[in-house]
């Protein structure tokens, strides 16, 4: 059994800001401030810390219990609207390839697919709806379900374990975000990370933070089925586009170091080539 979680802002659609726009309104609404999630960093983080320091900009002090069950409901109401004033602006998409992807997978055998996100579920709902990708998705981790993005994976995890009355073990799980905080959040809790470099994440912090594979989108899956061991890939490791270590050794060099032993061999047979010559000299 594989369990493959899906983030959404960036990794299967891009809503337009959608969710930004209906946050600001809120914390406009209930503290004056205009723009409050102009002075926060909101991808990669959930919901709940998100509304949290939006609240913070605004007010200057953190909301109270009352207050955020208030904000979140507002948010909630609003975000319909705002989703279809994108849609109907075409700031709405989905990412490259994904449909696609999602079909192929939902068709194979023992692959099942779930949500791993910073949303509240209600809002991974409505922001999904107009793609029509909701199909492919049987359960999930949300942004109600914890502030930190490993613990809500770990219950998506749980979840798709009581879907499949199955047990899953850690190897098993394949994260795919956009962001260094998705594959940290995989990290942390023992799972498989991938990222998609089109979404709203930085590029130079996703490297850092290693993913096993690094992809623009889903335009060409063949670097996703091979991650997922679901294909082989006859060349062994290919380099460059997308980073697939062949060995447990190698997997681990990498997701510490970033670096691909076979650059290092070869960097020091270029040495050790260029060092004999010098010495004959
Ligand atoms: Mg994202």
């Amino acid at each position: 059994m594989k369990v493959v979680l899906f983030d959404i802002d960036g990794t299967l659609v891009n809503a337009g800001g959608a969710g930004a726009r209906a946050l600001n309104q809120v914390v406009r609404e209930m503290t004056g401030h205009p723009e409050a999630c102009k002075s926060c960093q909101l991808q990669g983080g959930t919901d709940k810390a998100n509304f949290e320091n939006a609240f913070a900009a605004g007010a200057g002090r953190k909301p109270t219990k009352k207050e955020m069950s208030e904000l979140t409901r507002r948010y909630v109401s609003r975000l319909p609207s705002e989703v279809r004033a994108s849609v109907k602006s075409g700031k709405y998409f989905k990412v490259k390839g994904v449909e696609n992807f999602l079909a192929r997978l939902s068709a194979g055998k023992g692959v099942l697919l779930g949500l791993g996100t910073g949303n509240l579920k209600e809002g991974a709902f409505i922001k999904l709806e107009p793609s029509g990708l909701m199909k492919h998705f049987a359960f999930g981790g949300y942004g109600c379900d914890s502030h930190r993005r490993c613990v809500m994976l770990r219950i998506a995890v749980a979840r798709a374990a009581k879907t499949a009355k199955a047990e899953i073990k850690p190897g098993e799980v394949f994260v795919i975000g956009d962001t260094h905080r998705d594959v940290e959040a995989a990290k942390e809790a023992g799972y498989h990370s991938a990222a998609v470099l089109d979404g709203f994440g930085d590029e130079r912090l996703i490297l850092r933070s290693g993913p096993e594979l690094m992809a623009k989108d889903f335009s060409d899956l063949k670097p996703w089925f091979i991650w997922l061991g679901l294909k082989k890939d006859p060349r062994g490791v290919q380099r460059g586009t997308y980073i697939c270590p062949d060995s447990p050794i190698e997997h681990a060099h990498y997701g510490r170091t970033g670096l691909d032993l076979r650059d290092i061999e070869d960097g020091i047979r270029r040495f050790r080539e260029l060092k004999k010559r010098t010495a004959g000299r």
